[in-house]
């Protein structure tokens, strides 16, 4: 074997990577969008800084988290000198929940917030995000995503689709928050796709009140074909790129 040869992680994330991008580049062409319309964000919870820094070397540029403090230390792991979240090409979003004593800490290194469902994550939120931008430890107001419940199931998180307006006008009165747009998690009962068409509804009705907030972050390892068909704008890929995740978080 070459010296240079890479450490086997390396190879698996590589080909699970490059396998994960095979099936978005043909969801889009199935669906007749462009790919570059698509982000593919990689979920690295519970696996370590070294995965994260071995999937920058094979080009990966977008991570999800979900969980404080595991991805603060993450993050701290593998700063380079002089970045930081918000102008830097790796951007971290939290696609978790976020409890309101965290948001402070959430808000100094995520791009954007996928899981916003409830008045007090945004008021929190937005404290945070406005001292973080007055300390300069942020350069652009933090992205909000309303995670919006497509089965009325509350306690499955998301807003419901009747609360959706207000807690959009309530994060649009932030300065220091980014209305975006919306994200989804279908339910593991019925079909991806009638979940997903859903989410096109709700979106299509969201983008009238709110035409700047046109994303949609919907699509996970197993029903990205479906969300992308829809609309989906950002998917969320953990287990299909990372492997199945360890029982105790990094
Ligand atoms: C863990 C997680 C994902 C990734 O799920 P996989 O099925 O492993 O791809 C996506 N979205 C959210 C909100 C998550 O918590």
């Amino acid at each position: 074997m070459p010296d240079a040869a890479p450490d086997p992680r390396s190879r698996e994330l590589a080909e699970r990577y490059s396998a994960a991008r095979d099936r978005l580049d043909a969801a889009a062409d199935a669906a007749g969008r462009e790919r570059g319309e698509i982000e593919l964000l990689v979920v690295t919870k519970f696996f370590p800084a070294d995965d994260v820094r071995r999937l920058i070397d094979l080009g990966v540029r977008s991570f999800g988290e979900s969980r404080e403090p595991e991805a603060s230390r993450k993050i701290a792991g593998i700063a380079d000198g002089g970045k930081r979240p918000g102008d830097e090409d790796v951007v971290f979003d939290m696609i978790g929940s976020v409890q309101s004593k965290k948001a402070r800490s959430v808000a100094e290194w995520a791009r954007t917030v996928h899981s916003v469902d409830r008045d007090k994550v945004v008021d929190a939120l937005a404290r945070g995000a406005e001292t973080a931008l007055d300390a300069g430890v942020r350069s652009h107001p933090l992205g909000v995503l309303l995670q919006v419940s497509l089965d009325g199931d509350p306690h499955r998180g998301g807003v419901l689709v009747e609360d959706l307006p207000k807690l959009a006008d309530r994060v649009r009165a932030a300065p220091a928050l980014d209305l975006r747009g919306l994200m989804v998690i279908a339910p593991v009962d019925g079909s991806a796709d009638e979940w997903m068409a859903r989410a096109a509804e709700i979106r299509a009705g969201f983008v009238v009140d709110h035409p700047e907030a046109t994303e949609l972050s919907a699509g996970m390892s197993g029903d990205l074909e479906a969300a992308v068909a829809h609309g989906s704008t950002c998917v969320r890929v953990g287990t299909a790129i990372m492997g199945p995740r360890p029982l105790v978080s990094q």
